[in-house]
């Protein structure tokens, strides 16, 4: 993974997130599931979005493609390819999605249509998004089964979504999205549902998609462990806005922000064996109930009083580190000093 990350770190910016802000409700009072998220993701990288169930993950993905329903106000830019995403018509989404940016869930079912063959939904998908002929198609969709992992790919065109177990689905969700080659795949916590065993294969499976299409993946988790076992860059993100990101193997090594240290200890293994099961203490606040200074200071063990009063600015600092924190743990030259 290091290799990977080395190489990651010399390519440019595919996808370049500034200030992202995603908001519901009456312009007047907002609910901001979204604040100001800034993210940079390189070609051919695995990028880890984690944090608990609330943090606006998935309305994140979902404001990169103009997913959200009901609609929400998407402010900020989303750069791809020179285009401002988050400004374009729906039409002109319409165009990218599904194509150079393809999206999966942790539900295959949300998108597979159970009353079609696979093969038909992986076919359909090749002859909107690419000028293979009838008979070349049916040969790409068993190559993708086939790639996918799926045993005996030619015989089994003909089932339906519910033939398949839940690992299986989740590979042929994976097989429909890679038919139009995406440069880009949104994948929201697409293992999350699937036990630790078929949940490391398919991690397996998407590192070496992305390194064999260049590939880029945003991979959304609320699990510190997905991300230790298959990230190059990771972004912490809680009550809607980033507290922590940077290289994976650097912020497990020495996370500066005390959420990233609460996920971290709450890894069952590997990263700190000796560390009893932990999970921070407190649930994370709802939209509307957000405090007005740090999100997370209500469960802070650091809290200061102006972590109560004022939001911390995101920095960057050398090494491509960023965080948002007013009193965060002390990075490593600090400790070595
Ligand atoms: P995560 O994926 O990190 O679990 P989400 O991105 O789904 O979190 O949601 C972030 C917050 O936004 C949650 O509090 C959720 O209830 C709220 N939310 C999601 N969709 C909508 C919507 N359409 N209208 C209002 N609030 C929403
Ligand atoms: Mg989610």
């Amino acid at each position: 993974m290091l290799d990977r990350h080395i190489d990651a770190a010399a390519r440019p910016a595919v996808l370049e997130i500034r200030n992202l802000t995603t908001s519901f409700g009456p312009q007047e009072r907002p609910l901001v599931a979204v604040d100001g998220l800034s993210l940079s993701l390189k070609a051919g990288e695995i990028h880890g979005l984690v944090g608990e169930s609330g943090s606006g993950k998935s309305i994140t993905l979902r404001s990169i493609l103009g997913l959200i329903q009901p609609r929400g106000r998407v402010g900020g830019e989303i750069l791809w390819k020179g285009r401002n995403l988050a400004a374009l018509s729906e039409r002109e989404l319409g165009a990218i999605r599904g194509k150079e940016i393809a999206m999966i869930f942790q539900e295959p079912m949300t998108s597979l249509n159970p009353l079609l063959p696979v093969g038909l939904q992986i076919t359909e998908n090749l002859a909107a998004h690419t000028g293979l002929a009838r008979a070349e198609r049916e040969r790409e969709a068993v190559a993708l089964l086939d790639r996918v992992g799926i045993p005996g790919a030619r015989a089994r065109l003909a089932d339906f979504p519910h033939e398949f177990s839940g690992g299986m689905r989740q590979r042929v969700m994976i097989a429909i999205a890679l038919a139009s080659r995406p440069q880009l795949l949104l994948a929201d916590e697409p293992t999350t549902a699937l036990d630790v065993t078929i949940q490391d294969q398919i991690l397996r499976l998407l590192q070496s998609l992305a390194a064999e299409f260049g590939m880029s993946v945003i991979l959304v988790t609320h699990d510190m462990g997905v991300v230790a076992a298959c990230c190059d860059r990771v972004s912490v993100m809680y009550g809607g806005r980033l507290c922590e990101s940077g290289p994976t193997a650097d912020v497990i090594a020495a996370p500066r922000h005390p959420y990233t240290r609460g996920l971290l200890h709450s890894i069952p293994r590997g990263v700190a064996p000796r560390t009893p099961l932990y999970s921070i203490p407190g649930v994370p606040p709802g939209l509307g109930e957000r405090p007005p200074g740090c999100a997370f200071a209500p469960r802070c063990p650091n809290a200061l009083d102006v972590c109560r009063d004022e939001k911390p600015v995101p920095s960057v600092s050398a090494g491509g580190r960023g965080l948002a924190c007013h009193n965060p743990e002390p990075g490593p030259t600090e400790e070595t000093r």
